[in-house]
C-alpha cells in the first residue's frame, strides 16, 4: 500500500470517527448504549474488521482497495483515528479484534468458518480471557484447567479477570492448562451461554466503554473441535499463540493512546482562546510529541507485519504512547483552570480513559522489560536482521 493509499484511509476513517464523539459521554455513563449506534458506519466496520476476504468480507473500498483491517498498518490508522473521535465507543463496538487475530493465527478452517462466518451474520461481541486473577502479568502461570470430560469433550474450570466485552459477548477464546509448563497452555473457542460460566461487568472509572468483565468458569464443556490450534504442535498454539496475538495487536494499542493524546491536544486547540505565547510553545510542543509517537507507532506496526514476533518495537510504541495519552489528558487540563475536569467532562473522560493505557495489553513495566530485552538482544535496533 502506498503513503497516499493510507492518508486516504486515514480521511476515511476521520469522517467516520465524527459520528462517534457525539456519543461519547452517554456511553461513558452507561456502557449499554452502544446498542443503540450499531448502524453507525464506523461501528458496522468494526463488527467485521480483521475478517478476510475470503469468508466473505466485503468493506467499502478506500481509493479503490478494500481494507479489511487484517493488518497492523491498517489497524493503526482506524484505531488512531477513532480513538482521537472517542476511544470509549471504539472499545464497545462488536466485533472479532484480540479474538480475530488469534484465530487467524491458530484455528483449523472449520473453526476459522464457524467464528468468521458468525462475525459477517450479524454484530456479536467477542472476548479473549488471558488474565487471572491472581496472574495478571504472569499469564505463563495461568492455573484454569481443561481436562477432558466422559464425552470426548473437555471441561474448563477456573477465573479470568477484567476480560473486556465478556459479559456481552456471544464468543470468545479462553486459555486454559491442560498439563505444566508454558507448553501446557491451549486456547479454546467458546460459545456463549454456556451452563457453567457466568461473566459479570467489573465497576470502572475510565474506558467504561470496554465493560471489562469478570468470568467464572464451572466444569464448562468445550467440544474437542473448539479447541484451537489442535492442529499445530505445542509450541505453535498456547503461549506462543497469544504473544504474537499480543505483538500483532499491541501497535493498535499504541494508536488508541496517539488518538487520545490527539483528542487532548485538538481539544486545546478548538476550546483555549487566546493563548499566551508560552502556552502556545506548550501546545506545539506537544503537537511534535504525538507526530513523534505516531511515527514510532507506524514503524512498530510494520515490523510486525513483515514478522510477527517482532513486537518489541510495539512494547516501545505502546509504552510511549500510552504515557503520552496521560500526560496529554493531564497537560489539557492546566490550560482550563482548576476546575477544569469539572467544567469540561470530556476532559475528565479522557484523563479517566487514558489511565487504562497502563494496563491493557501489558502493563508499563512489563513492556519495558520486554523493551530492554530486545535491546540487549540486538532486536531493536536492527543488528539481529542485519547480522
Ligand atoms: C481496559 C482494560 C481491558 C482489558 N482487557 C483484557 C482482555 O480483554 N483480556 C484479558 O485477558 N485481560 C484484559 N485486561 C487485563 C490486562 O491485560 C491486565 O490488567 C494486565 O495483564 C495486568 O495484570 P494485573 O492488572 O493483574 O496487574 P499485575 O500483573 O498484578 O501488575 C501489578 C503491577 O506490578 C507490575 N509488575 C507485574 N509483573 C512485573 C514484573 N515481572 N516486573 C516488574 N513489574 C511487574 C505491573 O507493571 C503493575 O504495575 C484488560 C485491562 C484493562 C485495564
Amino acid at each position: 500500500m502506498t503513503d497516499r493509499w493510507y492518508r486516504e484511509l486515514r480521511q476515511r476513517f476521520r469522517e467516520l470517527g465524527a459520528d462517534l464523539r457525539p456519543h461519547a459521554l452517554e456511553l461513558d455513563r452507561d456502557p449499554e448504549a452502544i446498542r443503540a449506534h450499531f448502524d453507525l458506519p464506523a461501528v458496522r466496520y468494526l463488527a467485521a474488521m480483521g475478517v478476510p476476504a475470503e469468508y466473505g468480507h466485503d468493506p467499502e473500498p478506500i481509493a479503490g482497495r478494500p481494507c479489511h483491517g487484517a493488518r497492523a498498518r491498517e489497524r493503526v490508522v482506524i484505531m488512531e483515528e477513532l480513538a482521537a473521535a472517542d476511544a470509549g465507543m471504539l472499545v464497545a463496538a462488536p466485533g472479532p479484534l484480540l479474538a480475530g487475530v488469534l484465530v487467524g493465527l491458530v484455528a483449523d478452517e472449520r473453526q476459522r468458518e464457524l467464528f468468521y462466518g458468525r462475525m459477517l451474520q450479524r454484530p456479536l461481541w467477542t472476548f479473549f480471557a488471558l488474565t487471572e486473577p491472581d496472574r495478571g502479568s504472569d499469564a505463563a502461570g495461568l492455573t484454569t484447567s481443561l481436562r477432558p470430560a466422559d464425552d470426548g469433550g473437555y471441561l474448563l474450570t477456573g477465573a479470568k479477570r477484567y476480560v473486556g466485552n465478556a459479559c456481552r459477548a456471544q464468543l470468545g477464546v479462553v486459555f486454559a492448562r491442560t498439563g505444566p509448563g508454558p507448553l501446557g497452555i491451549v486456547p479454546v473457542l467458546l460459545e456463549t451461554p454456556a451452563e457453567g460460566f457466568t461473566a459479570e461487568p467489573l465497576p470502572s472509572i475510565g474506558l467504561r466503554g470496554a465493560r471489562i468483565s469478570a468470568i467464572e468458569l464451572d466444569e464448562v464443556r468445550v467440544p474437542a473441535e473448539n479447541v484451537l490450534g489442535r492442529h499445530l504442535s505445542p509450541t505453535r498454539r498456547g503461549m506462543w499463540a497469544f504473544v504474537q496475538t499480543f505483538n500483532l495487536l499491541r501497535p493498535g494499542v499504541a494508536a488508541i493512546g496517539v488518538g487520545m493524546a490527539r483528542a487532548a491536544h485538538e481539544y486545546v486547540l478548538a476550546h483555549r482562546r487566546a493563548p499566551s505565547k508560552d502556552e502556545r510553545r506548550r501546545i506545539d510542543a506537544l503537537g511534535r510529541r504525538i507526530d513523534g509517537a505516531r511515527a514510532l507507532t507506524e514503524r512498530a506496526a510494520e515490523a510486525v507485519d513483515a514478522r510477527t514476533s517482532d513486537g518489541h518495537l510495539a512494547s516501545a510504541a505502546k509504552l510511549r504512547a500510552g504515557n503520552l495519552a496521560e500526560e496529554a489528558a493531564l497537560l489539557a487540563c492546566e490550560f482550563f483552570g482548576p476546575a477544569a475536569r469539572l467544567e469540561h467532562p470530556l476532559l475528565d473522560k479522557l484523563v479517566r480513559d487514558a489511565k487504562s493505557l497502563e494496563f491493557i495489553e501489558g502493563t508499563t513495566q512489563v513492556q519495558q522489560l520486554n523493551l530492554a530485552q530486545g535491546l540487549v538482544s540486538g532486536k531493536v535496533d536492527g543488528t539481529r536482521r542485519s547480522a
